[in-house]
């Protein structure tokens, strides 16, 4: 999988984050991870163990929280959850086809931008059932917070 790239570039971009403000340690990196992005967690901490070392970000923990999946109607415009675990659960198969082939393409910068055209006419709306709908967001990874001392 793509974590240990995503990883990099995170503690690279919290890293000049920190610079930037004349930091000398970095304490907590809270990210948002979207249900879509694919990140699997424990994959991801082992990454952040290994890249931090040798850093200011070297004692620094990294707080996970997940985020569903919003799709938007455009048959009522309204906008619905939806998590992973149960997209993968939905038997049809253009779903499944469109869950493998995007696990295959999605790449660190998909993630980092959430620009990835996955999640088209895919999932249903929960108010009108209409598969009229777009993945908007849920495919990528905010970082929302950095903690920093000097
Ligand atoms: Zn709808």
């Amino acid at each position: 999988m793509h974590e240990f790239a995503l990883v990099q570039n995170i503690i690279g971009r919290c890293l000049r984050v920190a610079n930037q403000n004349n930091a000398s340690i970095i304490t907590d990196i809270e990210l948002e991870v979207g249900d879509f992005s694919l990140v699997i967690e424990h994959m991801f901490q082992q990454s952040f163990r290994t890249l931090k070392k040798d850093t200011i970000a070297e004692t620094a923990i990294l707080h996970i929280k997940r985020t569903p999946g919003i799709i938007h109607c455009n048959s009522c415009n309204r906008e619905s959850e939806i998590w992973w675990r149960s997209a993968v659960q939905i038997s049809d198969s253009k779903y499944q086809q469109s869950l493998q082939k995007y696990e295959k393409s999605v790449t660190p910068q998909d993630v980092l931008t959430g620009n990835s055209d996955f999640g088209k006419n895919l999932f249903q709306c929960l108010y009108c059932e209409s598969n009229d709908t777009e993945l908007i967001k849920g495919k990528s990874i905010v970082i929302k917070n950095i903690k920093i001392k000097s």
